[in-house]
């Protein structure tokens, strides 16, 4: 017996926080890890009777955000106050937008793993976050809940796909390129630990070449790449067994537990008029010029996947590689320093990758915070593709540039590392080697043609890695082969 074929439909929706130094509707700071209610006042603690002011530069980063995600950016949108009660959000009511959000029907094409994929965008809205409750980590924890109202009031886009997402790694790799889109246009740092991009996935199942839709659940909390993929796995699994075995799947919010690896139920699914949701009366209408929207339109940088073809049009480069320099605006723009520098783009794109990522991953740090510059790791290149010096040197001549700012040609000077190419020092090194491997020149004089190979690595062995390789076979061969 062959089960019915089950086919999983998956929406996300990403709430980001926008870069700003202050909170939406008021003049507190956003920043993170500040103690608990200090950056507070009277409008993010909602108390009566203050009133809220818009932030013009979560104006502007939503706009940028509907740029890059190919969005219609309206002309007039409307806040509104989406009620319900919960102990970190003290008016009782969360400002967001409903029925005119700021910007509508986009989407987000991309060089995906199966292939060219584009995913719908429905709508990208303004809002604000809400507080935090901290229920573990005090003396008191197992009675009390905390609460902490610094990210009251911090401003969020809420980004909302179409269900055009088919399993849990389509969604993840969706969610990785919409973060690499929202990072390279400045908008929002794309750190998950802190919560600064966070992630709910509407998922069902269907049967394989229905076209209606099976019913949802929407999976919160999850805070990872990682995250979302096994969650959803889990959650695909879970719906098509209660499907397989003639149950019907419940309209709920579930929580993904990470430690168990399982989605549990955590409330009934609202419908919308749940949160009687009507136009906030505080706030205009949010009304944006024209030539407002086109400016910022403008002001927009590459985006990763132009930026990712062009890497490999421009430079020649394997889409692997392409693919990794353009994770961060930093990294690609190192690379392009350093390919220019060193006229080699291939060679550039294999330290960055290489010794380059290992020592920033050694260190902890990111590409902003490497002491090296593109220059000078150009220098370096330039002195391995002159042969000038040999790769396994090289890697020495990075730690040593790396831990004392000097230059390669400076410490290959200095240390004698250059390549040996002088005929007389390889000749003396090529007759030595022949008469501390008597067994070895044995066997090759018999025919044995491996052990020539040992014998060159003695050779360059001796001189520390330094002899010119194809002087030393030249060298090497003409010594063996004449009569002793
Ligand atoms: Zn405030």
């Amino acid at each position: 017996m062959t089960a019915a074929a089950f086919e999983p439909v998956i929406g996300l929706e990403i709430h980001a926080q926008l870069l700003t130094d202050t909170k939406i509707f008021c003049g507190c700071s956003t920043r993170f890890g500040a103690p608990p209610n200090t950056n507070v006042c009277p409008v993010c603690l909602g108390l009566p009777g203050a009133l809220p002011v818009l932030n013009r530069r979560a104006v502007e980063f939503a706009i940028r955000a509907a740029h890059a995600l190919n969005c219609q950016v309206n002309p007039v949108s409307i806040f509104a106050r989406k009620n319900y009660f919960y102990p970190d959000l003290p008016k009782g009511y969360q400002i967001s937008q409903y029925e005119r959000p700021i910007a509508t029907s986009g989407s987000v094409e991309y060089d995906g793993a199966g292939g060219p994929r584009r995913v719908g965008i429905t709508r990208a809205h303004l809002e604000e976050d809400a507080g935090k409750s901290l229920h573990e980590g005090f003396a008191d924890s197992d009675t009390r809940t905390y609460l902490d109202f610094n990210r009251s009031g911090v401003p969020l886009l809420e980004i909302v796909s179409e269900p055009d997402l088919r399993s849990a790694a389509d969604a993840g790799e969706f969610f990785s390129r919409l973060r690499a889109i929202l990072v390279a246009i400045g908008v929002n740092d794309g750190n998950m630990e802190e919560g600064s991009l966070r992630c709910d996935a509407n998922v069902s199942v269907r049967p394989e070449g229905s076209a209606a839709f099976g019913t949802k659940a929407e999976v919160k909390n999850l805070n990872s790449f990682r995250h979302v993929q096994r969650a959803l796995e889990y959650e695909i699994e879970r719906q098509t067994q209660i499907l397989t075995s003639g149950g019907r799947v419940e309209q709920e919010t579930r929580l993904w537990d990470a430690t168990a690896g399982r989605t549990g139920s955590m409330r009934s699914k609202e419908e919308a008029h749940d949160y009687r949701y009507f136009p906030e009366p505080d706030l205009p209408p949010l009304e944006v010029s024209a030539e407002w929207v086109e400016e910022i339109r403008r002001s927009l940088p590459e985006l990763p996947d132009a930026q990712r073809r062009r890497f490999v049009t421009q430079y020649g480069l394997p889409d692997y590689d392409a693919g990794v320099l353009t994770q961060s605006a930093a990294l690609a723009a190192y690379f392009e320093a350093t390919a220019a520098a060193a006229g080699n783009a291939k060679a550039a794109s294999n330290w960055v990758m290489g010794e380059l990522t290992r020592k920033m991953n050694e260190l902890g740090i990111g590409v902003e915070a490497v002491a090296l510059t593109p220059g000078a790791l150009a220098g370096l290149i330039r002195l391995v593709e002159s042969g000038t010096i040999s790769g396994p040197i090289a890697k020495d001549v990075f730690e040593k540039m790396y831990a004392s700012g000097r230059a390669a040609d400076d410490i290959v000077a200095a240390e004698g590392l250059g390549r040996i190419d002088d005929v007389a020092t390889l000749e003396a090194h090529v007759v030595d080697t022949i008469r501390a491997n008597e067994k070895a020149v044995k066997q090759y004089r018999e025919g044995k043609q491996q052990t020539f190979g040992f014998l060159v690595g003695q050779v360059i062995k001796a001189t520390g890695g330094k002899a010119n390789p194809a002087l030393v076979k030249d060298l090497l061969k003409k010594k063996l082969d004449e009569p002793d």
